[in-house]
């Protein structure tokens, strides 16, 4: 098993440990129009990199839900690398993930790779059963090795897709989609494009999937397959966030100092992949049954929105305290009505872990149709708790003079006079939870919290598509058939 790109020969243990691997990888980024030295040391994208290492740096009490024992060595392994044994296992990923959301306020970028892994660990062995090839082994086998390192692996799936009405054949340009563009003994190269890669530049490995059912004249797109963040060939554009660059100017201002997503454009161009490592290879009738699959685990795994939701519950009650309202019961009722949208996006998220089935494979499965409806609330209720923590914050949240003016020698103590709320409330404070809330719903972590909710893991129409296929309606006017008295066989 080669390690090619490997910064480290060693486990990795915790969050600093994890930074360190992420230093002198010499990667082709780029951002506002230059490329990037070292990601790490960059202000704009050191936040995303510590939402990531949060996920190394769980507490004692959080141990239970960070590490379980690999069903590949019996060794622990971080959840993250983890596949599920169990309905339980399904469960604690959903509490971690929540866990981890408020802890970072943001999108810790480390569930997709998890949800890939999953996913493609029941197909490779569907695939294998089916044709004989052994493509279930080689991915045992570099799972085990990701376990045993402890990396991070980006999953990658949503390609670039150009003209929406055709597939990947149908596209004047064929580089659209990623595809193998040339083979030889030793393994494939692939050429393409995927788009909104979380955190991408965070990971060590990406596991490429397609990201649609494919037809036979498109087996060059139904290859899945691992490869390096460092291999040759690789460009990242980083994807710029809204408020990003109040990174570049203090703390005040950017609402959540210390944590914030991250997506990139990912370029493939002629990457090798050695056969090793590849995992699909044309096998095209399994593109869109991998997507349903990944899509169970990743529409569910959206719960860590709840966790974030938790975060803007809190600033928003901090809010309604530092103005001197929290017992109104106008006050109150919009927070029971937060808490509400909030715990109704967890309770599907984890009804769906509870409610998920083995596979032949033998690993576990979220049930499809709660999955669905977990991701279809969280297309909607984040933004309806996002304007009830504005209107609990005020107009003050979208109005604040800027960190430089509350630390200017004139005009900064005449801000301390005017913008207290509550007397015995540090004027700062106040001004930090409004920044929060600014943060998480018009700033930087808006783009997790709201328009990621919307579009991550399939927008709400792709939901609405399973939702429709899942539901049994002829089941149900059975139901009512028999109730109101109408035979079973009439119309
Ligand atoms: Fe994980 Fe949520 Fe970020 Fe997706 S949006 S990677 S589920 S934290
Ligand atoms: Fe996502």
């Amino acid at each position: 098993m080669t390690t090619a790109g490997d910064p480290s020969p060693q486990s990795i243990r915790t969050g600093v440990e994890y930074i360190d691997s992420l230093r002198g990888r010499n990667l082709a980024v780029y951002l506002f129009g230059e490329r990037v030295a070292e990601p790490v040391d960059h202000p704009v994208i050191r936040p995303s990199i510590n939402a990531m290492a949060a996920t190394y740096d769980a507490g004692p009490d959080d141990l239970d839900l960070a590490t379980a024992p690999s069903n590949l060595t019996g060794e622990p392994v971080n959840r993250f690398l983890h596949v599920t044994t169990s309905a339980a296992d399904l469960v604690a990923q959903g509490k971690m993930q929540r866990r981890l959301g408020q802890v970072t306020g943001t999108c810790f970028q480390r569930c997709v790779g998890m949800d890939g892994i999953n996913s493609v660990f029941s197909i490779t062995f569907d695939v294998d059963a089916a044709h004989g090839t052994d493509f279930h082994p080689r991915f045992r086998a570099w799972v085990a090795e990701m376990q045993r390192l402890n990396l991070v692996i980006g999953g990658a799936m949503t390609d670039v897709k150009g003209d929406r009405g055709k597939g990947p054949a149908g596209q004047a340009d064929p580089d659209l989609f990623v595809r193998v563009v040339r083979r030889d003994e030793r393994g494939l190269f692939i050429s393409g494009a995927k788009a909104h890669q979380t955190g991408a530049i965070n990971s060590h490995w990406l596991l490429v999937m397609p990201g649609q059912r494919l037809t036979e004249n498109e087996r060059d797109y139904a290859v899945v397959c691992a490869l390096p963040v460092t291999a040759p060939g690789l460009t990242y554009v980083y994807g710029r966030q809204s408020c990003d660059s109040r990174s570049l100017e203090g703390d005040l201002d950017v609402g959540n100092a210390g944590f914030a997503g991250q997506e990139a454009l990912v370029i493939f161009d002629e990457v090798f992949v050695p056969y090793e490592h590849v995992f699909l290879d044309g096998e095209f009738e399994y593109a869109g049954e991998l997507v349903e699959r990944f899509t169970a685990y990743h529409r569910r795994s959206y719960v860590c929105k709840a966790g974030v939701g938790d975060v803007l519950i809190g600033a928003a009650a901090l809010a309604a305290d530092y103005n001197g309202v929290p017992n109104a019961s106008h006050i109150r009722d919009k927070l029971v009505e937060m808490a509400h949208l909030n715990e109704t996006i967890y309770a599907a998220g984890i009804a769906a872990s509870h409610e998920g089935h083995r596979t032949p494979a033998g690993n576990w499965e979220p049930d499809v149709l709660l999955a669905n409806v977990c991701k279809q609330n969280v297309t909607r209720f984040p933004y309806e708790m996002g304007r009830l923590a504005q209107d609990l914050a005020g107009g003050n949240v979208v109005t604040l003079p800027s960190e430089q003016d509350w630390r200017h020698p004139e005009v900064g103590p005449l801000l301390d006079k005017y913008l207290r709320g509550r007397v015995d409330v540090p004027t700062e404070h106040r001004l930090r939870a409004l920044r929060l809330i600014e943060n998480m719903t018009l700033g930087r972590n808006a783009v997790g919290y709201l328009a990621e909710s919307l579009h991550g893991a399939g927008s709400p129409q792709a939901q609405r598509v399973v939702i429709r296929r899942q539901v049994d309606l002829e089941a149900k006017k059975v139901l009512a058939r028999r109730l109101a008295g109408i035979p079973p066989d009439a119309a």
